[in-house]
C-alpha cells in the first residue's frame, strides 16, 4: 500500500502543470493549493478504504488534474449564483424575490454624496435625497426607509407604542414565511397585542370598544399570503381612520406588498395602493422594497409627518438604517416608478410581457432544442405574481415541457448555470414568463446539457 501512496505526486510537483500554474494566476494560490489538497487526499482515502483496485491506482493518478481543476471550478464560483427562475413564480422568495435593475446602479463604482450636501459642503442627512421621491410617489407629507419591512414594522411600533396597547383584528395575525409572525414581532416590539373580533368577522365596534387609556394605536395588516372567503368582515379604512383620529391615536397600516399601482392594468385584482390608504387617512404605511415595487430588500414607512419624523430619530433607526447599495438602487427604481417608466424595472418587465412575445420566444428555443434532438413541446401555462401577494391569482403565460421527470429536474438544478424549473407529472415545466430575456441562450444551454445528462444516465442504466 505504501508503494500505491508514493505513486501520488507531491502537491509542489502538481503546481508544475501548466493548467495549475494558469489556475494560480487567475484564481490566486490558496484556493489552487486547497483544491489540490482535497483531490489527493481524497485519492489517499479511497486507497486507504481499499475502494479502489491496485491496478487502478495510476489512472486515478493520471485523473488528478482534472479532479482538481472541478475541485476549483467549485470552490471559486460566486456564493450566491446566478439561476434561471423558470418557475412562473416572478417574485420568488428562494431565488431573491425580484431581480434588479443593476446595470443603472451607476454611482455604486464611485464615492457618492450619500450623507453629504452638495449644496452647503456640509454632512447631509443619509434619507434626506430619497426622501422626497418616495414621498411624492405616494403623496406622503414624510418618509423614512429602513432594512426590510420587518423593520419598519419594528421601528414603528417601538417608537410609538412601547410599554403600551396595539389593537389588530383576529383576521391579521398573520404569518409570513420565514418566520415573520406579527404576535412574535408586537413582542419584540415591547407593546401589548389586543386582538378583536373573529377570523372571518370584525366590526368597528370591536376596535371601539377595545379602546382605552392605554392604547398606542390600530394596526391594520395586509392580509398577504392568504386569502378569507365567504361571510366576511372588516371595517373600511375611511372608517377605522375616523374612529383613530377621534382618539388622537396613530392608524397604523402593514401594506406589505408595496403596491403603488392599480393591478387591473396587468389583469390582476386590485389591492390597496399606498396612496389610497395614506389617502383613506392612514398615518403611517409601511410595505417592502422588493416585491411589488420590483427593488432592494428594504422596508418604507410613508405617512404624516407629525408620526414619520420621532422614527428617524429612535436609536434603532441607526441599526436598521439600509445602506448605500440599496439607497442607491431604490432611488432607480422609485424613479422608473414615479416616471410611469415601469419597463425599467425586470418585475414589470415580466409582468407586462405579452402572451404573443412569450409564445414567440418558447417556439424559437424550442425549434432549436427539438433540433438538437431534444423532445419539448410548447405548452400554456398560469404565472404567479408570489411574494405574498395576489395569493389566488395567476396570468397566462408560456413555456416549454420536456419529460424526463425528477432526474431532469435535478440535472437542470446542476447545470453550470441551474435552472430552477416546475416537475408535473412526469414533466419539467418552463415558464418563460419568469425567465428574462437576455437569459434565453441560457437557459438553452443549460437544457441541452440537462438532457444530454438525461440519455447519458439512460445508457449507463442498460
Ligand atoms: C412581506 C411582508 C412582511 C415582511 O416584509 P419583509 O420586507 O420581508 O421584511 C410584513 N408584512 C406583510 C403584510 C408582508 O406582506
Amino acid at each position: 500500500m505504501q508503494s500505491q501512496y508514493r505513486t501520488i505526486p507531491a502537491i509542489h510537483r502538481l503546481l508544475e502543470l501548466p493548467s495549475l500554474i494558469e489556475a494560480v494566476e487567475r484564481l490566486g494560490r490558496p484556493p489552487v493549493m486547497e483544491a489540490c489538497r482535497s483531490a489527493v487526499d481524497h485519492l489517499r482515502r479511497l486507497i486507504a478504504d481499499g475502494a479502489i483496485d491496485e491496478t487502478d491506482v495510476p489512472s486515478a493518478v493520471e485523473a488528478l488534474e482534472q479532479d482538481i481543476l472541478a475541485n476549483l471550478e467549485h470552490a471559486t464560483r460566486p456564493a450566491y449564483r446566478e439561476v434561471v427562475n423558470a418557475t412562473g413564480v416572478l417574485i420568488h422568495t428562494n431565488l431573491g424575490r425580484s431581480p434588479l435593475p443593476v446595470d443603472r446602479a451607476s454611482s455604486l463604482g464611485s464615492y457618492l454624496a450619500l450623507e453629504f450636501d452638495l449644496t452647503t459642503g456640509r454632512r447631509g442627512q443619509r434619507l434626506a435625497p430619497l426622501r422626497h421621491r418616495i414621498a411624492a410617489i405616494c403623496g406622503a407629507e414624510a418618509a423614512v426607509m429602513v432594512n426590510n419591512n420587518a423593520a419598519a414594522l419594528l421601528l414603528i411600533l417601538s417608537t410609538h407604542a412601547l410599554g403600551r396597547e396595539v389593537i389588530v383584528s383576529r383576521s391579521q395575525l398573520i404569518e409570513i414565511g420565514g418566520s415573520f409572525r406579527l404576535p412574535d414581532v408586537m413582542a419584540a416590539s415591547g407593546c401589548r397585542l389586543i386582538e378583536v373580533g373573529c377570523t372571518n368577522r370584525t366590526h368597528l365596534a370591536d376596535f371601539e370598544n377595545a379602546i382605552g387609556e392605554n392604547t398606542a394605536a390600530i394596526l391594520v395588516v395586509h392580509q398577504s399570503n392568504f386569502r378569507i372567503v365567504g361571510f366576511t368582515t372588516e371595517p373600511t379604512t375611511p372608517d377605522l381612520a375616523d374612529l383613530v383620529h377621534r382618539h388622537g391615536l396613530p392608524f397604523i397600516v402593514d401594506q406589505g406588498s408595496g403596491c403603488l399601482h392599480d393591478l387591473r392594468r396587468w389583469g390582476l385584482p386590485a389591492e390597496p395602493t399606498v396612496g389610497e390608504l395614506l389617502a383613506d387617512g392612514a398615518d403611517l404605511v409601511c410595505f417592502s422594497g422588493d416585491k411589488l415595487l420590483g427593488g432592494p430588500q428594504a422596508g418604507s414607512i410613508v405617512g404624516r409627518r407629525e408620526w414619520v419624523e420621532p422614527l428617524g430619530r429612535h436609536p434603532l433607526y441607526r441599526a436598521l438604517r439600509p445602506d448605500k447599495t440599496a439607497l442607491t438602487l431604490m432611488d432607480q427604481v422609485l424613479a422608473a416608478h414615479h416616471a410611469d417608466r415601469l419597463e425599467e424595472i425586470p418585475l414589470y418587465a415580466m409582468m407586462s410581457a405579452s402572451l404573443d412575445s412569450l409564445t414567440r420566444r418558447a417556439r424559437r428555443m424550442g425549434g432549436r432544442l427539438r433540433k438538437a434532438g431534444i423532445p419539448v413541446r410548447g405548452c400554456r401555462l398560469r404565472s404567479a405574481l408570489g411574494g405574498g401577494t395576489t395569493p389566488e391569482e395567476t396570468m397566462p403565460s408560456y413555456g416549454l415541457a420536456i419529460g424526463g421527470g425528477q432526474t431532469l429536474h435535478d440535472l437542470l438544478r446542476e447545470s453550470g448555470v441551474p435552472v430552477i424549473g416546475r416537475l408535473e407529472d412526469d414533466e419539467v415545466l418552463l415558464d418563460l414568463r419568469s425567465v428574462q430575456p437576455s437569459q434565453d441562450p441560457i437557459l438553452e444551454r443549460s437544457v441541452t446539457s440537462a438532457y444530454r445528462g438525461l440519455i447519458n444516465r439512460q445508457d449507463d442504466g442498460k
